[in-house]
């Protein structure tokens, strides 16, 4: 297959990638390597990725209209994969304008070239952000997702709905992946793991959000980076039967489908804390916060419907997870 992956420099992208390729589809990857974070990680992602003969990089903006019309236009893409984004819940506080173009008209610019192009599938990243401070766990697709507690939260639920709209107006089968905290080798910066390693390794205290009350649905990367080929390969199909965020359940006939994509199998933040004190052989100190503006309590999502569909099946424990984590960051990283 032909697949187009969008944020291939990214953390979840380079996986995909890397899986795609080595099984032999042709692959065009396109990111603009913002500066987001280190863009040395990702160009050394994609130096990983350049070996593959059926790999192409090239760096563009999924927000240009132009550009992305011209790319649709000169290649033939028979899936496409979405994972550019502007992601975060704290930096979308000050920067909400990164969120609008990112998130909205560049999926959008997908949107379109994929109902143009006649693309047979739509993969995107949405999120369990969009979950807000649901209390019902596990978090259900069916549960209400009207309360966004972050702009980015609320852009993720925009691509749900603007995919909607695309699947059902013109049959485009779309499918949004709501994502629950992936970890694991090359992955983010910003993000828990990798703040706290770092900050360990370099002997400087850990900034303790919600005092670590709240459990998180780790996810590894190598599950979700399964997940998702096995949701590319199963192109959604029209079902009077799927209720899912339809206002009127069984009145959507569109070729959509939201899943979540999670471990379901949430963890206390002192759990995983520990476990990665364990792997580094060193006991952190702790600096105890309140809870950031935007930061949801708990997640934790029900994957039956995943699993059913498409033979969903994570199966790495926070323990392993995290220690592969390390391996990698020592190796790139060179720390003792
Ligand atoms: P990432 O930031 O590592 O990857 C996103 C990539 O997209 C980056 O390389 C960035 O340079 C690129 N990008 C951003 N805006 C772009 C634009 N306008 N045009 C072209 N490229 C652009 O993040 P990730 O963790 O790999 O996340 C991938 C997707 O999954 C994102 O949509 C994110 O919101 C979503 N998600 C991730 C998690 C997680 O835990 N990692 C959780 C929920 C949702």
């Amino acid at each position: 297959m032909n697949v187009l992956v969008t944020g291939a420099a990214g953390f979840i992208g380079y996986h995909v990638c890397s899986r795609l390729l080595e099984r032999g589809d042709d692959v065009v990857g396109i990111d603009n390597l913002n500066t987001y974070y280190e863009v040395s990680l990702k160009e050394a992602r994609l130096q990983q990725l350049e070996p593959y003969d059926n790999f192409r990089f090239i760096r563009m903006d999924i927000a240009d209209r132009g550009a992305m019309e011209n790319l649709f236009e000169v290649e033939r893409f028979d899936r496409v994969v979405n994972l550019a984004a502007q992601a975060g819940v704290r930096y979308s506080l000050q920067n909400p304008h990164a969120y609008i173009d990112s998130n909205i008209q560049g999926f959008i610019n997908i949107l379109e070239g994929c109902r143009h192009h006649h693309v047979d599938h739509l993969v995107y990243a949405s999120s369990s952000s969009v979950y807000g401070a649901n209390e019902t766990m596990p978090f259900s697709v069916h549960d209400n997702v009207d309360h966004p507690l972050s702009l980015y939260a609320a852009s993720k639920k925009a691509n749900e709905l603007m995919a909607h709209t695309y699947s059902h107006l013109y049959q485009l089968p779309t499918t949004g992946l709501r994502f629950f905290t992936v970890y694991g080798p090359w992955g983010r910066p910003d993000m828990a793991l990798f703040i706290f390693t770092r900050a360990i390794l370099e002997g400087r205290p850990l900034k303790v959000f919600n005092y670590g009350r709240h459990r998180r649905d780790f996810t590894y990367i190598d599950d979700i980076t399964e997940g998702v080929i096995r949701t590319l390969d199963h192109v959604a199909s029209p079902d009077p039967g799927w209720s899912g965020l339809t206002p009127d359940p069984g009145t959507s006939r569109a070729p959509w489908r939201v899943y979540n994509i999670g471990n379901s199998k949430p963890v206390n933040l002192m759990d995983y804390i520990g476990a990665l004190e364990s792997c580094l052989g060193k006991t952190a100190e702790k600096e105890f916060l309140p809870m950031q503006p935007g930061d949801v309590p708990d997640t934790y999502a029900d994957v039956e419907q995943l699993k059913e569909d498409v033979g969903y099946c994570p199966s790495t424990s926070v323990e392993e997870g995290v220690r592969s984590f390390v391996d990698w960051y020592r190796s790139y990283y060179g720390s003792a």
